[in-house]
């Protein structure tokens, strides 16, 4: 198939793999990149925010050319029950900067253009490639990939892993272990087109602005789960994920809970008149920092949702997928530069790298994610938003009841419901989960 030996084989176009491959490729290494889809991003989905900060670190004038959809100005956290959600909306003007700080996208575009850069940064990509193995020497070090394609194998001196959540090849490679269902939400996605106008009147935005909305509550059946709707230029993504292992022992369908919440009173209105075009789903790993499995070895590294590198509690996935591929890159060029070889123990400096930055630092905020999320998710996700409804509802409804009395209902309530001691343990079981 290929002759030549490369610098550096990357494995995936998505993320991580196009940060990696261009930072290597812009700094002269010889990379090549191989992904399985008929083009980068036909088979990734994402909500989609993408951080331009971590972007700007790799490729500093993005904005001049990148497909960015529009540029948030506001935030809504929803906690919703049935009928009602209650929320805290935050807006700024101060989000109409010059260099925004978070953009929507749309990953089929998006991928594709951060390709196009790679390219132009003088790599080599294979689109409808699949490797299907590690090649490695008689000391067990990885020293190229197998391909579907005929003529077998192509060398380089390190492999770069940035095949996404499944990771098959990394699994089957014995690198790591396949990722368990209580460490994987599965998300599904649907994409409402409507009229820019339209939007924009819906949600109170100018020409370019964009809003989101993140909500947890009754809408995922007492699933550790969030739902959310995004707003791209002529269109909405309405999306909503849950554990994979909640999804099995409650026996409820993904497709069921989505429809549901694209009926929720508080969301119908919103996508009103829109006509479905998309509908995407899709792993999202959530086991947080206990969860991440061997980052590096002798002849390779793992990069983004592969290294299991994701903040569910953020909602952040895309920077930490750019951050570890530019980071794991320049690891990869200063062992280069210093003329080692790609060994465990050099590579070792990628983890190094990466402990010093944001990704490991969030990440070991949430141990456990999947305790976090566990956490009484019957009362987090079912009891409470219910509770919250009925408060503010207490409150706002001018019936004639002393607003005295109108307390005691809401405190007893909540005792009712849970108990104090219910309450307590409640808020302690989080806060340690949550350390
Ligand atoms: C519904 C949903 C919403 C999300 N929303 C957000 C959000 O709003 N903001 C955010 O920051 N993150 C979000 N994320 C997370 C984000 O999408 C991921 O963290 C990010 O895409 C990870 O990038 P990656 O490069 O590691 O993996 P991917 O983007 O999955 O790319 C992996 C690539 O490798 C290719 N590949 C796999 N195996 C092989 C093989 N053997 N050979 C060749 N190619 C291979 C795949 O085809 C794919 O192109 C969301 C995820 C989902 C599912």
């Amino acid at each position: 198939m290929i002759e030549e030996k490369f610098d550096a084989i990357v494995v995936g176009a998505g993320m991580s793999g196009n940060a990696a491959a261009y930072t290597m490729a812009s700094h002269g290494l010889k990379v090549l990149q191989l992904e399985r889809g008929e083009y980068p991003g036909s088979k990734n989905v994402q909500g989609a925010i993408m951080y331009a900060n971590m972007l700007e670190k790799i490729i500093p004038d993005f904005r001049d050319d990148a497909p960015l959809e529009r540029h948030l100005v506001e935030q809504r956290l929803w906690v919703m029950d049935d009928t009602s959600h209650t929320g805290i909306h935050y807006r700024s003007d101060d989000f109409n900067e010059a260099k925004p700080n978070r953009y929507t996208i749309i990953r089929a575009q998006f991928d594709k253009w951060f390709s196009r850069k790679v390219r132009e940064a003088g790599a080599t990509v294979l689109c409808e490639t699949t490797v299907t193995e590690l090649v490695r020497d008689a000391k067990d070090k990885v020293v190229g990939v197998r391909t579907d394609r005929v003529g077998g194998e192509i060398f380089a001196d390190v492999v770069v892993l940035a095949e996404g959540v499944s990771g098959l090849l990394g699994t089957r490679a014995g690198l790591r272990e396949m990722p368990r269902p209580k460490s994987v939400a599965l998300a599904v996605k649907e994409m409402h087109f409507l009229p820019e106008e339209v939007i924009e009147q819906r949600f109170g935005l100018k020409a370019g602005e964009g809003c989101v909305i993140e909500a947890v509550g009754t809408i995922s059946r007492s699933m550790a789960g969030l739902g959310f709707l995004y707003t791209n230029k002529e269109s909405i993504s309405l999306g909503i994920g849950c554990l994979v292992s909640d999804f099995a022992s409650m026996m409820e369908s993904p497709y069921i809970i989505l429809d549901a919440l694209k009926n929720h009173p508080s969301i119908r209105p919103l996508i009103a008149g829109s006509e479905v075009k998309e509908y995407a789903a899709h792993l999202i790993p959530e086991g947080g920092y206990n969860a991440i499995p061997q980052l590096f070895g002798n002849g390779w590294v793992v990069v983004g949702d592969a290294a299991q590198l994701n903040n569910a509690v953020h909602r952040e996935g895309s920077n930490l997928a750019m951050t570890s591929g530019r980071i794991a890159a320049e690891a990869i060029m200063q062992v280069k530069s210093r003329k080692r070889p790609m060994t465990k123990q050099n590579l070792a400096l990628y983890k190094t790298l990466l402990d010093k930055s944001f990704v490991i630092k969030d990440l070991k905020k949430y141990k456990d994610m999947p305790a976090l999320l566990h956490t009484n998710s019957q009362n987090f996700f079912t009891t409470y938003p219910q509770l919250m409804s009925q408060a503010a509802q207490n409150f706002m409804r001018v019936d004639g009841t002393p607003k005295i009395d109108k307390e005691k209902a809401t405190t007893a309530a909540f005792i009712k419901a849970r108990s104090r001691w219910g309450l307590v343990s409640d808020v302690v079981r989080l806060a340690f989960a949550w350390r």
